[in-house]
């Protein structure tokens, strides 16, 4: 029987496996977890789309039991002025499922158990070359173990080594010119609806908070820098000044988080998805489409790769499987990664009267305009229809 590997147990690669069910044998291959600095802390927000996947593996409700359902995003000027609302109703309705904020640890549990039955995780393993071998690839790992496999599926995330190995022309991640904070503040009162997440808009830089569950709130925070080699750090302490003049909520969130609860990273992207209807691998997730997270898209697109790879795997051969994944998919996360871009750069214009034109533009643009480019990133709730209806009842 044929040998299909899963490089990296990340989101992608476990909403893959746990979407596969059991009818094909898959092993994954995930580096020690402490090595990932995927930020699993924190939080995500997950939107529709997202969830429609976790429903589709019988997940969803374990999952939102441990976060906050949002129903509206308000951004905010740097003074708290409110600039414009993005009623988040009308798209629930639509797609059946709500917007939420949920405890990244949480999410990966409940995918790595979905995941884990019958399956092959070997979760130390860190592969550090990968080689064409005749028709399949020799995968060799950092305790110097060769393996060979027929198909691989790159979930190894956005420094993705698959593809910088096997890509035809593997372009480089662009840097974006700016650091992104993460941090968990403990908090159970700060006087918002609980279901109302904020982002408020700078020159050149961001913040943006939402209630995770009863005790932590979520936040993130960017800053523009022209190298991404540069450390800000300590950086709890370098935020606090660094937002010192902005609504007394972000002091508030800053004052009650850990400084061990902080992460920074530079955010990188690629201009188009590494999807090159290759043959015998394929990529999925920040692997093939790293994007900025302005959306809120990326570990959201990671899941639908998933799903929607695992479900062509179901049906037919890993080649044809792949090819039609690859097309489908394709078209839809070149414009989220574009998107997503765009957005980041309209949040960090610099030049205070760029901030200013953006923020009165914004302010004028009607609800329902925002409200449709929001839905236009979800994709359509019918390319995600449960496959498997015998999953929709499960672990509830
Ligand atoms: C600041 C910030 C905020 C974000 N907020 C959101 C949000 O709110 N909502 C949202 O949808 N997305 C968000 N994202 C994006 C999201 O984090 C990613 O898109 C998502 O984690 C991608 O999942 P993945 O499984 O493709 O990659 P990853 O989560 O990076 O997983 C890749 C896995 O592969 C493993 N791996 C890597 N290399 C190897 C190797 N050589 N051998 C073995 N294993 C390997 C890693 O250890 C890891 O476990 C945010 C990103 C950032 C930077």
């Amino acid at each position: 029987m044929s040998q299909m590997v899963v490089i990296g147990g990340g989101i992608a690669g476990l909403v893959l496996a746990a979407s596969l069910g059991d009818g094909r044998a898959l092993t994954i291959y995930q580096e020690p977890r402490e090595a990932s600095g995927s930020g699993e802390g924190t939080a995500l927000a997950l939107a529709p789309n997202a969830m429609r996947v976790l429903r589709n593996l019988g997940i969803a409700d374990r999952v939102a039991a441990f976060g906050t359902q949002i129903f509206e995003y308000q951004i905010l000027n740097h003074r708290g002025q409110l600039l414009q609302r993005v009623d988040l109703a009308r798209l629930t309705k639509r797609w059946g499922e709500g917007f939420w904020c949920v405890p990244r640890s949480r999410l990966m549990a409940a995918l790595a158990l979905t995941a884990n039955a019958g399956r092959s995780l070997n979760s130390a393993q860190k592969l550090v070359a990968i080689n064409p071998m005749g028709a399949g690839y020799a995968l060799r790992f950092s305790d110097n173990s060769t393996h060979f496999a027929d198909y691989v599926v790159a979930a190894d995330g956005i420094h993705s080594l698959v593809r910088r190995s096997l890509g035809p022309v593997a372009e480089e991640l662009q840097y974006q010119g700016y650091f992104a904070f993460r941090g968990m503040a403990r908090i159970s009162h700060l006087g918002w609806k609980p279901s109302s997440a904020f982002q408020i808009w700078g020159q050149g830089r961001e913040f943006g908070y939402a209630r995770m569950n009863a005790d932590y709130v979520y936040w993130y925070a960017t800053w523009p820098s022209r190298s991404p080699e540069a450390i800000l750090l300590p950086a709890r302490k370098w935020l606090q000044e660094a937002f010192a003049d902005w609504p007394e909520s972000v002091g508030l969130l800053l004052d009650a988080t850990s400084d061990r609860d902080v992460i920074v990273h530079p955010i990188y992207d690629l201009r188009q998805p590494a999807l090159y209807l290759t043959g015998a691998y394929t990529l999925i997730g920040d692997a093939a489409h790293p994007m900025t997270p302005n959306l809120g898209q990326g570990a959201c697109q990671a899941m639908v790769d998933g799903w929607v790879l695992g479900s062509y795997l179901r049906r037919q051969s890993p080649i044809s499987a792949f090819r039609r994944y690859e097309e489908e998919r394709r078209p839809h996360v070149a414009q989220v990664m574009h998107w997503s871009r765009q957005m980041g750069r309209a949040i960090h214009v610099r030049p205070r009267w760029q901030a200013c034109s953006r923020n009165l533009v914004l302010s004028r643009t009607p609800h329902w305009m925002m409200q449709a480019v929001v839905g236009r990133t979800l994709g359509r709730p019918e390319s995600l229809g449960s496959l498997r209806p015998e999953h929709a009842s499960a672990g509830k």
